[in-house]
C-alpha cells in the first residue's frame, strides 16, 4: 500500500507489516495488535485500554463516598447528641 519506509517504527531492524490507525506508524508483526478488527500498535492499544479501564467517574465516586460517609457519621453523632440532650 505504502512504498518506501517498510520498517517497523519501534523495531527499525524488522520489516513493517501494517500501519497503526492511531499514530500512522509502520509496525511489524510483533507490534501489530488486532483490537475490534483494527490494526493498532501496542503503544496505542495500551493507551486506549488504559483510557477505557480507568474511568474518571470512579475516582469522583469514591471521593463522594468518603464525603457521604463523613456526613452520615456527623449526622448520626449530631442526632444522638441531640436526643441525649432531650432525654437529660
Ligand atoms: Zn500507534
Ligand atoms: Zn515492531
Amino acid at each position: 500500500m505504502i512504498s518506501g519506509s517498510g520498517r517497523c517504527h519501534y523495531h527499525p531492524q524488522r520489516p513493517g507489516l501494517g500501519i497503526c490507525v492511531e499514530c500512522k506508524n509502520v509496525i511489524c508483526v510483533e507490534c501489530t495488535t488486532q483490537f475490534e478488527g483494527i490494526n493498532r500498535c501496542s503503544t496505542c492499544l495500551s493507551a486506549k485500554l488504559a483510557k477505557v479501564k480507568r474511568p474518571v467517574t470512579r475516582r469522583e465516586w469514591s471521593a463522594g463516598n468518603v464525603f457521604l460517609a463523613l456526613m452520615a457519621v456527623g449526622l448520626l453523632y449530631g442526632t444522638v447528641y441531640f436526643l441525649a440532650s432531650l432525654a437529660a
